[in-house]
């Protein structure tokens, strides 16, 4: 059995409205709108306001539980402390079981009513539910280098929290927990958000889709989601800011001989003229060919590396070998005399 009296702290022999403002403080500060921490409080102060709150069944508990008013103290008496309370309660030594008192829902619903719209008036100065904005979610995003230039489409999953429908986000009805949200006063589920990931974008690009973070308390606005684009690595092409730097293979021939070579782009193939004598890990810039970012575009490093093709022909062997025969310069000669 629990001690109405002591939980709100006051006294068998207290008033009505000192039992009023008692719950009326103990709500303020542990409502769950303002405590977040405080629902189980609430939960049992607000069950003692119930039965107190009311002559017939504050009258039943006091005779189910052994409470009887001191005759010397009179209604007047202004200050009790739970101190005070508790010492009452202990005095009492034996508690019978008892049912609980029930009382007409709509009348105590009205009672609670009136309490928080006091506290929650415009009259009273300091206002007691301060909206608050939901907070940001951040998720992760890898795409394909190929993506990031073109652009893309990611379909992204998060958790999305409403107000819940049944106790309209107040938390409690009538006093008791909300049985559908248990007190939280949201609905929680998953909502699935298509988001247009644009081309050119780079490494480590925050998108910000407004309003689909965390829910708002107390009218306040939502958080924001927030993507995080990763680009995931490749061996052939690296960003360095809006530059792109692409690795392409050439063949020996085209190395020694020079000419124009096709390199396959994003949007387009390109055309780039090496000269002969080309060395491997020699670099070419195009202009104007990297990313676009605000009206501005980076270029396009080209690093060539001279690579053998998978298969040769027998015509190829041949011609190499020809030329291995003729071949009269030793590039190893002199490594270490420089
Ligand atoms: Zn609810």
């Amino acid at each position: 059995m629990k001690n109405y009296y002591s939980i709100l702290g006051v006294t068998p022999d207290s008033t009505d409205a000192e039992i009023k403002s008692a719950y009326r403080k103990l709500a303020r500060k542990f409502h769950p709108d303002v405590n977040p921490y405080g629902t189980a409080q609430f939960k049992d102060i607000t069950e003692a306001y119930e039965v107190l709150s009311d002559a017939k069944k504050r009258m039943q508990y006091d005779t189910l539980n052994g409470f009887f008013k001191s005759s010397k103290k009179t209604e007047e008496k202004q200050h009790t402390s739970s101190e005070q309370a508790q010492s009452e309660y202990k005095k009492q030594s034996s508690f019978q079981n008892h049912t609980e008192p029930k009382m007409s829902k709509e009348d105590f619903s009205q009672k609670i009513n009136e309490i928080f719209e006091e506290f929650s008036s415009p009259k009273s100065k300091k206002k007691k539910f301060h909206p608050v904005r939901g907070e940001d979610i951040y998720e992760n995003v890898s795409i394909t280098i190929k993506e990031a230039v073109r652009g893309t489409e990611r379909v992204i999953n998060v958790m999305h929290t409403s107000e819940c429908p049944n106790c309209k986000g107040r938390k409690f009805i009538n006093g008791s927990l909300c049985k559908v949200c248990k007190g939280s006063g949201e609905k929680s589920e998953h909502k699935k958000i298509t988001v247009k990931i644009p081309k050119n974008v780079k490494n480590g690009t925050k998108l910000r889709i407004k309003n689909e973070g965390s829910r708002g308390q107390n009218g306040g606005k939502n958080g924001d989601l927030f993507i995080n684009i990763k680009i995931e690595p490749n061996n052939k092409i690296a960003f360095e800011g809006n530059n792109i730097i692409y690795n392409i293979p050439i063949t020996p021939f085209e190395a020694v001989l020079g000419g124009r070579i096709t390199i396959p782009s994003f949007d387009t193939s390109l055309s780039l003229k090496i000269p002969a004598g080309t060395h491997s890990g020699q670099k070419f810039r195009l202009a104007g060919q990297g990313l676009k970012h605000n009206g501005k575009s980076g270029d396009m490093i080209v690093v060539v590396h001279i690579e053998i093709p998978c298969s040769l022909s027998d015509d190829e062997i041949r011609l190499y070998e020809k030329l291995k025969k003729i071949s009269s310069q030793n590039i190893r000669e002199n490594l270490l005399n420089e």
